[in-house]
């Protein structure tokens, strides 16, 4: 038997099916056309300057030329777990945090540090794309919890109730959602910790969004609610989001020190610590205040109002008005079986290929979210640029 070319862990990975709008989009850009993009999970924002001197300053410094501890800068696990107290109020120690390469990392340590294969990990759908992809290259088993409007996006303990099974580990939870901007109430965080602190599961909770919520929408960190919790639970947090830091690569995950332990022997021999001087930057992030973020959260909501409005006036589509991150996730559901320019709309991916195509912006269809019929489009853009972008997308779909 000839031995398969490519491993088949690797070749059973989804390619995201947003790389085809996206490059498409590119290429149009690059072609001189005038491109709105609302794919980006980004913030529009750069990094606030006192950061960015650090990162020089640190540059300059012959010590942050070198290795720092795997696990990240002592001083750096210090300060976020006093940031952790300060933003969510959980209790942590330095040893509980490990600083890895932005928050998919800490995400990737953290399921290859608990799952076995075979493991069942319940995934509420809508989902960010990249969950499930790091659980089966962990080899477990996504179990998908479909949710819709009709909850606000919500998980029911119903439903979780229906999917246990004895093989069921991990609960993957995030509030604020990417990519539906669900922010689950209090009463709700604490009844699914409680939920699982019950059964012994393992809960996942992604807080990269804590500081993005509008109105009178408060954000609540599950194990803070439910200390019982405590023992089998992992916080993903990171400075790309709340710092507009994409770029620099830092996260991180609060977990018990067991975990941190494995997590840190894998990436240990994986990646070593995250560039020194990203560290030096997300030191100063996370001990500075949070005026930045507080100026982006005004430009964000205001934004977020526009879209979800101007989407709603779009005959066809009917958006959820999202309370957190910055992302609208809009069903385009009643478009489906419809003619655009000539051209028969089947399902969400094709019609932001004509979208695309026809007047020059980008969405991410729903598909890779488990969601279609629905597309994900993000407000981190100027106010301009979205008007402008929601005006084509709404001329198109009413010819
Ligand atoms: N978690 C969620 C829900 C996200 O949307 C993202 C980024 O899009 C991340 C984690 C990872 O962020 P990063 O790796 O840039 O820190």
């Amino acid at each position: 038997m000839p031995h398969q070319r490519l491993s088949a862990r690797a070749s059973a990975i989804t390619e995201s099916s947003t790389l085809a709008i996206d490059a498409k989009a590119k290429a149009l850009k690059a072609a001189g056309e005038s491109v709105i993009g609302f794919g980006a999970g980004e913030p529009d924002f750069p990094t606030p300057q006192h950061i960015v001197e650090a990162a020089a300053e640190a540059a300059r410094h012959p010590l942050y030329h070198k290795y720092t501890p795997a696990p990240g800068l002592p001083e750096l696990r210090a300060a976020i777990a006093t940031k952790t107290k300060r933003d969510s109020g959980l209790d942590v120690t330095a040893q509980q945090v490990l600083v890895s390469n932005g928050g998919k990392h800490a995400l990737f340590n953290a399921f290859l540090s608990v799952i076995d294969p075979g493991d069942e990990v319940l995934v509420p759908a809508p989902y960010w794309v990249s969950y499930p992809e790091m659980i089966k290259l962990a080899d477990g088993v996504v179990v998908e919890l479909p949710t819709t409007e009709e909850t606000g996006f919500q998980v029911t303990i119903d439903q979780l109730d229906a999917a246990v099974t004895e093989r069921t580990k991990m609960l993957l939870f995030v509030s604020p959602s990417n990519p539906t901007g669900a922010v689950y109430p209090q009463h709700q965080v604490e009844a699914i910790g409680r939920w699982a602190a019950e059964r012994g599961i393992w809960v996942i909770t992604d807080e990269i969004y804590e500081h993005l919520v509008y109105g009178d929408t408060r954000f609540s960190s599950m194990p803070v609610l439910v200390p019982e919790l405590a023992d089998r639970c992992i916080v993903i947090n990171g400075v790309a989001k709340t710092y507009a830091m994409t770029g620099w690569r830092v996260g991180w995950m609060i977990a018990p020190v067991d975990v941190v332990k494995v997590a840190t022997s894998l990436q240990s021999h994986a990646t070593s610590n995250v560039s020194n001087v990203a560290q030096a930057a997300a030191l100063a992030a996370v001990t500075g205040d949070l005026s930045a973020v507080a100026e982006m959260r005004e430009a964000f909501d205001r934004r977020r109002q526009t879209m979800h409005k101007l989407l709603n006036d779009i005959p066809g589509v009917s958006s959820y008005e999202p309370q957190g991150a910055f992302y609208c996730f809009p069903s385009f559901k009643e478009l489906l079986g419809t003619t655009i320019r000539g051209q028969r709309v089947e399902s969400a991916h094709q019609l932001a290929e004509i979208v695309l195509e026809e007047v020059k912006v980008a969405m991410v269809p729903g598909e890779g979210f488990g969601a279609p019929g629905y597309a994900r489009l993000s407000y981190a853009l100027g106010d301009d640029d979205l008007i402008e972008g929601l005006t084509r997308i709404g001329d198109l779909l009413s010819e």
